[in-house]
């Protein structure tokens, strides 16, 4: 962190506050004194220096970062990338990950169909909502608990590890029992008591992309999952909102090679969210697979038009089979093997 002190602050002056900031946050301050004004540069931890408050300091011109204020997610501390293992599914790494399933978990006949389905074309884990964060109150809200049940019997019925979104931090226990990879939605990506709470499970997070963010308020959720205890957490790039009003979303495909260089997790792109469409999933998922993707999520229903939930970009198996076959020679040529 380096602060700007204003022209013509005495060294009295100076010394008082680099004093005060070495007593305070246990950094080395080294002071450089220029014609017209001085520059404190600050050595050390300064994650939690609240840079506001420096700045309302009277003597101080300006503060700035030279560091991100992201630790553990931060792929200079931690140069190799992270595998996550999502029970015996390695996400990350030299692997390419396809995570398939509906919107939302609607009957034991349709979930363990999907999955046997998405399993026969090359899935390597099972997603379906059973809480669904609904804009509409009169929506339909998910299963709930009943949902995870069925995806239970349709892991049992594949052998597929099961995703599904935990919306809020009661739900912690329940999931840490059913649930082979816990999603944080895009709705509850800087919702940080949640952050917290699932910070405290054993299982994998799959954090997605919230509507407006930015790449280091993002990283920057992961960082709390992570200073929680939780460090197998995998990023989900799903398209962010822009004027375009075509699709639902825009999918940002720079996310994947600036995340990288940003942080060592694993992410992964949804495109079915990002389009909205099914037509688009299979042109966004090979992009993603061509710009360095670590997986893929996408929404898979055995009767799209009859879904209670996102049914129009939701492929049928049959075009997810075409997809994967579409696929697999791309992640080779990547150099990649799907998981
Ligand atoms: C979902 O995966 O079903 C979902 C609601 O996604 P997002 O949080 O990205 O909108
Ligand atoms: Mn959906």
């Amino acid at each position: 962190m380096v602060i700007v002190m204003k022209p013509g602050v005495g060294q009295e002056r100076i010394q008082t506050l680099v004093a005060q900031l070495e007593r305070d946050h246990g950094v080395t301050v080294g002071v450089t004194n220029g014609v017209g004004c001085s520059i404190l540069g600050l050595v050390g931890d300064t994650a939690h220096i609240d840079m506001d408050k420096l700045s309302l300091n009277d003597d101080v011109e300006r503060v700035m970062r030279v560091q991100e204020p992201y630790k553990k997610a931060n792929r200079k501390f931690h140069p190799e990338d992270t595998v996550v293992d999502v029970s015996g599914v390695p996400i990350g790494g030299g692997k390419f990950a396809v995570i398939a399933g509906p919107c939302s978990v609607e009957s034991e006949e349709q979930i363990v169909g999907v999955a046997r389905d998405v399993e026969a074309a090359g899935a390597s884990l099972l997603r379906g909502g059973a809480f669904k964060p609904r804009t509409s109150p009169y929506s339909f809200q998910g299963m709930g608990t009943g949902g995870l049940e069925l995806l239970l019997e349709a892991k049992a019925a594949t052998g597929l590890p099961i995703v599904s979104e935990i919306m809020a931090p009661r739900y912690c226990e329940l999931f840490e029992e059913k649930v082979d990879l816990v999603q944080v939605g895009a709705r509850n990506m800087q919702n940080f008591d949640l952050l917290k709470e699932v910070g405290r499970l054993s299982k994998p997070i799959l954090l997605k992309r919230g509507l407006s963010n930015t790449y280091e308020e993002w990283i920057m959720s992961a960082e709390y999952i992570m200073a929680a205890g939780n460090e197998n957490v995998i990023l989900c790039e799903r398209g962010v909102r822009t004027f375009e009003t075509y699709t639902r979303n825009t999918l940002d495909l720079s996310a994947i090679p600036a995340i990288r260089k940003m942080s060592h997790l694993p992410i992964v792109v949804d495109p079915s969210h990002a389009a909205g469409m099914y037509w688009m999933v299979e042109p966004l998922a090979m992009a993603a697979a061509a710009v360095g993707a670590d997986g893929l999520m996408v929404e898979v229903h055995n009767n799209p038009p009859r879904a209670k939930c996102d049914g129009a970009q939701s492929l049928t198996p049959e075009k997810f089979r075409h997809l994967m076959d579409q696929l697999n020679p791309l992640v080779e040529l990547m150099g990649k093997t799907l998981a």
